[in-house]
């Protein structure tokens, strides 16, 4: 088992250079939240027997570094194109590489786009939240893996003390003000363990039960080889082709 936080520092040597950060696709249209503008970057701190990135979290020194200028301008350009409010960075980890992605949002403040930060929630302590309160064009979503500590860890390989980082990065942000709610990854979840998480969020804040979003599998190829290589079988799945629009 590892240490997630650990992982993270060993990550982010590969993948970021003073305020550069790895990429391996930029930009990226596409209509997830009624259309956003993607860049996909590399590495994460996690190993979710259930990711869709491929070789980009396996092997981050994909791609190549990008300034945050470099990557607001593909972008902007995108969404201009596209006609989309949204940007985001997905694909691996975007919390990786703090001072990137402070930089980023410096941009994004100044433009009329919302940012999506879509994280693991791993790494946002106190003083990561802080830094992510002043900014107004931004909205976090902090995916959950799994619903309780035994489960994080069947998931991800994690040891489950890690578990709590996220709920605990849920309180930094609302501590804080900034925007944000809970997603989690339901597909090998019974159901008393949704009704015992959203307990926990109740802790949390009264609000969070409510916005809890949830999420499921998509079985392309190589997500159904990494599971089929931990021995894992999903509750609830879905074909690529064939993804409810409520999930999108
Ligand atoms: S947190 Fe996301 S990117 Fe990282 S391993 Fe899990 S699913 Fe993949």
């Amino acid at each position: 088992m590892y240490d997630p936080l650990q992982l993270a520092r060993e990550v982010e040597r590969l993948v970021v250079e003073e305020k550069r950060r790895r990429y391996y696709r930029i930009p990226r249209p596409g209509d997830w939240y009624g259309g956003i503008a993607t860049a996909d970057c590399c590495g994460c701190c996690l190993r979710c027997v259930f990711c869709w990135s491929g070789a980009p979290r396996d092997n981050p020194s994909l791609g190549r570094l990008y300034s945050p200028e470099e990557v607001f301008r593909e972008l902007e350009a995108c969404a201009r194109r596209f006609n989309y409010g949204k940007l985001r960075v997905s694909g691996n980890e975007p919390t990786l590489g703090k001072a990137h992605l402070l930089a980023l949002l410096e941009l994004v403040e100044k433009s009329p786009f919302t940012f999506i930060l879509e994280t693991n929630g791993m790494l946002l302590d106190r003083s990561y939240a802080r830094d992510l309160s002043g900014f107004r064009n931004l909205h976090v979503r902090v995916s959950l893996k799994g619903t309780n500590p035994q489960e994080f860890s069947r998931l991800t390989g994690a040891r489950p003390e890690a578990f709590e980082l996220p709920l605990q990065a849920l309180k930094n942000l609302l501590d804080e003000g900034v925007s944000c709610h809970p997603a989690v990854m339901l597909s090998f979840s019974p159901r008393q363990g949704v009704v015992e998480l959203k307990r926990r969020l109740g802790e949390i804040d009264p609000s969070l039960p409510g916005r809890l979003e949830e999420e499921y599998v998509f079985l392309y190829p190589h997500v159904e080889e990494r599971l089929r290589k931990a021995g894992i079988r999903p509750l609830t799945s879905y074909l690529p082709g064939k993804i409810p629009r409520q999930l999108r």
